[in-house]
């Protein structure tokens, strides 16, 4: 491959580029990331980057294996390295010194799994399934390295500092917005800065993660700290598309979204883009590209400030719903009061609301499934109130709909709760087995 044409760069802006998982689950794919680089970079970048492929669901196994003191978790750990370490000399050649480095990395696993069971299941949670971004993005910088690209590794968690709530941690926007400017004085010296997403550091300085998919957030994190001029996510679909591909076959790319309707989009499940990766976006004005890595030279779908003229229908789907119906057991109305103790509760055990309805005694919410949560929520009722669980049940939420689609939607499911708003209908259903 050709050397970076250095002087392509412009050096007054910045970038934050953001690779997941699939972008670079093997080493051809990582081959076209270092193409992408070389002929679609023309600023400074943050080169934000998630575990490769399916290493956090192992790395989860794993977690569950050790904490349930199983003898499993060593195998599990051989596996990871072993294809980790395939990975690295497909890209660097074999012997190359980085595999120093992820076997350092790896051996921080190691010593985990050494020590008795003693750490709370999401504190260790934590120290463990970040290895997965700190191992690829160590192989991911070293091969923009030897391609030529003036690229440098950086640890996150010196920048990214966050509560200790483990595996769901909150930024301290206030010192992370001073740490940044360590990006700053790198970027001085460097075109491309590769670091981790999804994982952060306790102001203890151990490891956090942001939740989930959360890699698409920490570029958002950066490019506001940063005041980027555009966030670009690559990802395996053309764009934003009107459903998720893997379960409608008739979708399209939406070329324009708001970051309204964006927010909308993601909070009710559509797994494209993590859920809090809008605001600090919108935040400062910071444009949005959602570019597909399988083809390049194409436009995604840019989501900004601008409110596009129509949309066509969207469907998003968050499956693994439950419907909790909570009732007074003395008969009395459901007032005010009885909202303020169940919102309260609903706080205290993170239980998020994404629909509800009362009648004369009974109040009903729509919440993800978290089973930990809800019977710590349960305990808490007391005997002033009875729950009832409905579960193993969908939210539809469709935009911009028509009857005809909402239709076509609910055809075969029955339908539990509804609501209809001016663009939006929301739908609980079961799906109606044969
Ligand atoms: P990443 O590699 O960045 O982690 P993800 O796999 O998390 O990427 O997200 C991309 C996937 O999101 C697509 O492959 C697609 O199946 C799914 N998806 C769900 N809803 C949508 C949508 N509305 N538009 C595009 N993709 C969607
Ligand atoms: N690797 C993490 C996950 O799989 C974060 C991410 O991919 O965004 O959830
Ligand atoms: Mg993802």
């Amino acid at each position: 491959m050709d050397k970076l044409n250095i002087s392509i760069m412009n050096n007054t802006q910045l970038q934050v580029w953001k690779f997941g998982g699939a972008s670079i689950s093997n080493p051809d794919l990582v081959e076209n990331v270092g193409s992408i680089v070389k002929n679609y970079l023309k600023t400074n970048a943050v080169l934000v980057t998630s575990a490769k492929g399916k290493t956090t669901n192992a790395l989860e196994t794993l977690v569950k294996a050790y904490m349930s003191e199983s003898d499993e978790a060593n195998k599990i750990l051989e596996e990871i390295k072993q294809n980790h370490f395939q990975y690295a000399q497909a890209l660097c050649g074999v012997g190359h010194p980085i595999l120093n480095e992820l076997n350092d990395l790896f051996v921080e696993i190691e010593w985990i799994l050494e020590d008795p069971v003693i750490d709370p299941y999401d504190y260790v949670y934590d120290q463990i399934v970040s290895i997965g971004e700190l191992v690829s993005t160590k192989v991911v910088s070293q091969y923009l390295v030897d391609q030529g690209i003036k690229a440098n590794w950086l640890d996150i968690r010196d920048v990214i500092l966050t509560d200790n709530r483990h595996r769901e941690a909150r930024v301290d926007w206030e010192i992370t917005q001073k740490k940044s400017n360590k990006i700053k004085t790198l970027l001085e010296s460097y075109d491309v800065i590769v670091t981790q997403g999804y994982i952060a550091s306790s102001s203890e300085n151990f490891t956090t993660t942001l939740g989930r998919e959360g890699s698409d957030y920490t570029a958002a994190i950066l490019s506001y700290c940063l005041d980027a001029d555009s966030m670009h996510i690559w990802k395996d679909v053309p764009g934003i598309l009107t459903g998720d591909p893997r379960l409608f076959k008739e979708v399209m790319k939406i070329d324009r979204l708001s970051y309204k309707e964006a927010v909308e989009m993601t909070y009710y499940g559509a797994k494209v883009i993590h859920e809090k990766t809008i605001k600090p976006l919108q935040n400062k004005s910071i444009p949005l590209f959602v570019r597909p890595f399988y083809t390049p030279e194409k436009d995604g779908t840019l989501i900004s400030a601008e409110e596009p003229i129509g949309y066509p229908p969207v469907i998003v789907v968050n499956a693994d719903q439950v419907l909790l119906h909570i009732s007074t057991n003395d008969f009395s109305f459901v007032g005010e009061h009885h909202l303020g103790d169940l919102f309260t509760l609903f706080a205290k055990h993170r239980i998020r609301v994404n629909m509800m309805r009362n009648t004369a005694i009974s109040f009903t919410v729509c919440t993800n499934n978290r089973p930990g949560r809800i019977n710590a929520f349960e305990a808490e009722l007391g005997d002033k109130y009875t729950l009832h669980k409905d579960s193993d049940l969908k939210l539809m939420t469709i935009r911009h709909y028509t009857e005809e689609v909402v239709k076509s939607f609910t055809k075969g499911k029955l339908v539990l709760f509804q609501e209809r708003l001016k663009n939006t209908v929301h739908v609980v259903v079961k799906e109606l087995v044969e």
